[in-house]
């Protein structure tokens, strides 16, 4: 991990959407922030994979330039994985990757994380943590299939009715002659029975009921893995767009604040941002649903 000559005055956990949004608000108005993320690459749910020439939007499709945009904004440590916060009799924060406490100190720490997760960094801050207890996530399981040849079909998006496969989107590239890329979504219902079942055996079962569906019985798949979201969609939400605890320099954002989609999770990043700033959020617009399938 890389660490920024100068100390940030705010940490953040969480490159998704909200954490980035949230970033870049305050980088504007020359704060020196450091973001940190478990993954490998920013983005969370706005996940991207690239393999064997195909490319894979597997979680929210449609915002990763967007998602490149922000993060080529801010400074991002990844692969750290954030698993504890400790205030000093200073008030400051100390943040501890994988069980060891990083020697920066920081004004504020955001947290820009599911629910669960963002809980389980709050028992510094248990008033924060309260309001979170009636939050609720749902997961989806998804599969990503590399098709030998593209369907040869008009539609780029298949809503099925049935018990386990819930949709199929076709996924960007070109698909002329080579591999073509689909993702497959199960249902509400089966990701919850199945959410601890093993990826490799969900895709599986969900590339034989898109096969099926579709009458491609011959075919075999170039690249087939699952993915397990156990917190990927919001059923309900907060109810406020983030919280912020001015005193002792803490605040949480995420799209289950708000509702359920990207742009709920970009507009309570920078209404986490403008708390900290003390300032009114710039408003855009009024987001009235979450929008599926921006591509
Ligand atoms: C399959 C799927 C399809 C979707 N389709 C759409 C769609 O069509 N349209 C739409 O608008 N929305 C869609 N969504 C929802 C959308 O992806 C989310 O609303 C949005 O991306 C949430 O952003 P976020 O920043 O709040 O959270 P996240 O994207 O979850 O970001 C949280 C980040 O925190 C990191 N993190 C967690 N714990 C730690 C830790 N302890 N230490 C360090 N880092 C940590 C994670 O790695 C992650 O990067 C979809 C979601 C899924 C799962």
């Amino acid at each position: 991990m890389i660490m920024p000559r100068r100390i940030p005055d705010i940490a953040i956990i969480g490159a998704g959407a909200a954490g980035l949004a949230c970033a870049e608000r305050l980088v504007e108005r020359g704060l020196q922030v450091q973001v940190y993320d478990k993954g490998r690459q920013p983005g969370g749910r706005v996940a991207h994979r690239a393999r064997g020439g195909l490319e894979f939007e597997h979680g929210a499709p449609g915002y990763r330039d967007r998602i490149l945009s922000l993060s080529s904004r801010v400074p991002i440590a990844s692969r750290c994985r954030v698993t504890g916060l400790a205030r000093t009799d200073e008030g400051r924060w100390r943040v501890f990757v994988d069980g060891h406490p990083l020697r920066s100190l920081h004004a504020e720490v955001v947290l820009a994380m599911p629910p669960q997760q963002t809980a389980a960094l709050l028992q510094v801050a248990p008033e924060l943590a309260r309001p979170l207890e009636r939050v609720t996530m749902r997961p989806v399981l998804t599969a990503m299939v590399g098709l030998p040849r593209p369907l040869g079909r008009s539609f780029d998006h298949i809503a099925f009715d049935e018990p386990s496969l819930a949709e199929a989107r076709r996924q960007p590239g070109d698909t002329v002659v080579g591999p073509e890329g689909w993702v497959l979504h199960a249902s509400a219902a089966f990701s919850r029975d199945n959410i601890e079942c093993e990826p490799g055996a969900v895709a599986e079962h969900l590339w034989q009921r898109f096969r099926n569906n579709l009458g491609l019985v011959a075919t075999t798949p170039l690249y087939l893995r699952g993915h397990r979201w156990r917190f990927g969609r919001t059923e309900t939400p907060l109810g406020t767009e983030c919280l912020h605890d001015r005193e002792l320099g803490i605040g949480v954002c995420g799209d289950w604040c708000l509702g359920d989609g990207v742009e709920y999770a970009l507009a309570s990043g920078r209404a986490l941002a403008a708390r900290i700033l003390g300032i009114p959020e710039r408003r855009s617009g009024t987001i009235t649903a979450a929008r599926e399938g921006k591509a």
